[in-house]
């Protein structure tokens, strides 16, 4: 047994800080990068933003609208073939550019490699994969990755889940272009409470991006976004992309019906009937949308066989607050990253690393006094 005593931190641990900055207006900076892989020989033009492959987001609506802004989708592992080739022969009318974009979930232990294969021949391209293991560890996940290189030349190939340096490296030579990094910290996961493994992210995202950089390969950094500033913080540690889920959960592209909720507020109504009086209860509705993490006792039951005994859920099952078209949320994140951007001075995507400084902090976000007069 041994402790690691250097603090290991999230993405709430710490602030950007400001400096110097050319950047005149938040519209001076450039969001797209040129992805240039170790592997695999496409050059993908693209902002390396995408939503997670589950169940309610990794669809076709959420990842058409994400292709159109420029940023990469990522389909969850459950469409049918059918589904999965009039989707990518309709983003190959667009051009070359889309279905490069558009990464298709695939696990250990289900058809994704027959689907790749079917895709592939039918349309005669090398669709992206992003190999989902929860646990990127497991010998099975290097030997998939070097089987799927070995097949697939060609192909965009993105693994994970891991924490560490050494085996992102491992991954990136066996045949990862990308690997995905994060365990533990995405909002619907209960990893952290049902095994007590994990890792806070921002500290992960900078220790396995210099791994990766170091023999040419990239990151993902997957879970744990909260909010836009956390977008800007992901680069900022070394992320080449993001993935996030919660973010797009309670949008109207996200599959599921919007759920209403009726809850009594502290305001009261008063009714005055000459020297009595009543208080009525103000109610208010609120909107949601239900999410779920992929390995969720729900997730299992919907998309498989049931929950096996053996396997505990680590996934919960949670209501979001509707939040609209999730080109609104899109358009949040962008104008968050461009502010961020300019706030540093930097002008390109693959700047920001090089322009971020991290304080570390108690407190991420400014206390909201309620019930007080301040700015009325
Ligand atoms: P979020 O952006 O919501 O914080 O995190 C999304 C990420 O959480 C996903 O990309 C995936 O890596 C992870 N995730 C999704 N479902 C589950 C689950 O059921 N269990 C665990 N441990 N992680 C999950």
């Amino acid at each position: 047994m041994r402790i690691i005593q250097e603090k290991q931190l999230d993405f709430s641990d710490v602030l950007i800080q400001p400096r110097r900055s050319t950047i005149e207006s938040r519209k001076c900076v450039d969001l797209t990068r040129d992805y240039k892989f170790k592997w695999c020989p496409n050059v993908i033009k693209g902002t390396g933003i995408m939503q997670a492959n589950m169940g309610t987001i990794g669809n076709f609506e959420v990842s058409k609208k994400m292709l159109d802004y420029g940023l990469f989708a990522c389909l969850h592992k459950h469409h049918n073939i059918e589904d999965l080739i009039s989707f990518y022969k309709k983003l190959m009318k667009d051009g070359d550019d889309k279905w490069m974009r558009c990464l298709l979930g695939i696990g250990l232990r289900d058809n994704g490699i027959e689907k790749l294969r079917t895709i592939n021949n039918e349309l005669g391209i090398q669709v992206g994969v992003k190999f989902d293991v929860p646990n990127g560890y497991i010998p099975q996940v290097k030997e998939s990755v070097i089987k799927l290189r070995e097949e697939f030349p060609d192909m965009f190939i993105m693994v994970g889940n891991v924490v560490t340096g050494d085996i992102t490296e491992d991954l990136i030579l066996s045949g990862a272009d990308v690997v995905c990094v994060g365990v533990g910290g995405g909002s619907a996961c209960l990893t952290r409470k049902q095994t007590g493994c994990g890792r806070p992210q921002l500290s992960a995202v900078i220790e396995c991006a210099d791994s990766a950089h170091q023999v040419g390969g990239m990151v993902c950094s997957d879970g744990g976004v909260t909010c836009p500033g956390d977008v800007g913080k992901a680069f900022g540690a070394g992320a080449d992309m993001i993935m996030m889920g919660g973010m797009f959960a309670g949008t109207d592209e996200a599959d599921g019906e919007i759920i209403e909720k009726r809850y009594a507020t502290n305001e009261r109504l008063v009714h005055s009937y000459g020297i009595t009086e009543s208080h009525e209860i103000v109610y208010e509705t609120k909107k949601y949308k239900q999410f779920y993490g992929m390995s969720s006792t729900l997730a299992q039951e919907k998309f498989g066989n049931g929950k096996p005994s053996y396997r505990a859920s680590e996934g919960r099952v949670t209501l979001v607050p509707y939040v609209g078209s999730v080109t609104d949320v899109i358009e949040e994140i962008l104008g968050g990253l461009r502010s961020t951007m300019s706030y540093i001075g930097a002008k390109k995507l693959k700047d920001i690393p090089k322009q971020c400084t991290f304080y570390r902090v108690n407190n991420q976000l400014n206390r909201i006094y309620e019930n007080t007069t301040i700015g009325k």
